[in-house]
């Protein structure tokens, strides 16, 4: 009997160590997931912040350095970003109103958004 008690309380043990192993396991992968979902939302943040700084100071002429880099950096991007939705538009018959910045047809005369009188290219 008393062989068998150890037998158990052994084999009991041996369940313990892994069970505490697996938990350990499991927890650490869980706050890995939460620690990337939380800088992951975090990096969001930083980019509303981002967006809202850099409304504020876009048109600054004195920036620091790297800053001013930055600046450039993503007017650079938003005019290749523009010129390439414009390329899209036109590919689908559309263009951009000047004026609102709404989706219209290439041929409307009118903006259906604002209703601002469109330049055709032709009579450009
Ligand atoms: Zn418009």
């Amino acid at each position: 009997m008393e062989f068998f008690d150890n037998a158990i309380g052994k084999a009991k043990e041996a369940f313990d160590i892994a069970r505490k192993k697996t938990g350990e396991v499991v927890n650490t992968e869980k706050q890995k997931f939460d620690v990337s979902s939380l800088k992951s939302k975090r990096d969001k943040h930083f980019c509303a912040l981002g967006k809202i700084y850099f409304e504020l100071i876009k048109d600054t002429e004195e920036l620091e350095d790297e800053t001013k880099e930055l600046v450039i950096a993503i007017k650079e991007k938003n005019e290749k970003i523009d010129a390439l939705n414009a390329e899209i538009l036109s590919a689908k018959n559309k263009r951009v109103c000047p004026n609102c910045g709404a989706n219209i047809d290439v041929n409307s005369v009118y903006c259906n958004s604002c209703g601002v009188k469109l330049v055709i290219d032709s009579e450009e």
